[in-house]
């Protein structure tokens, strides 16, 4: 199955496909940063899985809380963050910009240690405080 999205102002767009590897809440303090708000909705995909279909997308690297390297992508108009990769081969699309998220429903919450004191943390989900193995 292939799932379109864009960033906001629409210079850019990408598609994905087939199933991701995960799906997950971060509510590490980089991805609040990133995302604006308490938690970031993270889809991971193998690269293979992610392609640009418009437009160009700026990128820059940070070392994460987990000692690799964060490549963060994001549109050189609007400043939306469309995806990120790390070091271990995972490109990590924000749930936010696809067009339609029916059926990928995010699966777990990490890094919940580092979450503001007044988010609401997901009942429904196994919630780990770091990154799980
Ligand atoms: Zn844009
Ligand atoms: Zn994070």
């Amino acid at each position: 199955m292939k799932r379109t999205g864009n960033c906001s102002c629409g210079n850019v767009a990408f598609s994905i496909e087939g199933d991701p590897i995960n799906t997950v809440f971060c509510y590490c303090k980089a991805c609040q940063v990133a995302s604006g708000s308490d938690k970031f909705y993270g889809v991971w995909l193998k690269p293979e899985q992610f392609s640009v279909i418009k437009g160009t997308l700026k990128s820059y690297t940070r070392i994460g809380d987990s000692g690799g390297e964060l490549t963060y992508k994001f549109c050189e108009n609007c400043g939306t963050k469309v995806c990120g990769e790390s070091s271990y081969g995972i490109v990590t699309v924000a749930g936010a910009t696809l067009d339609n998220t029916d059926g990928i429903e995010p699966q777990m919450a990490i890094f919940t240690k580092s979450a503001p004191k007044w988010a609401v943390l997901p009942k429904d989900m196994p919630l780990y405080e770091t990154m799980p193995d």
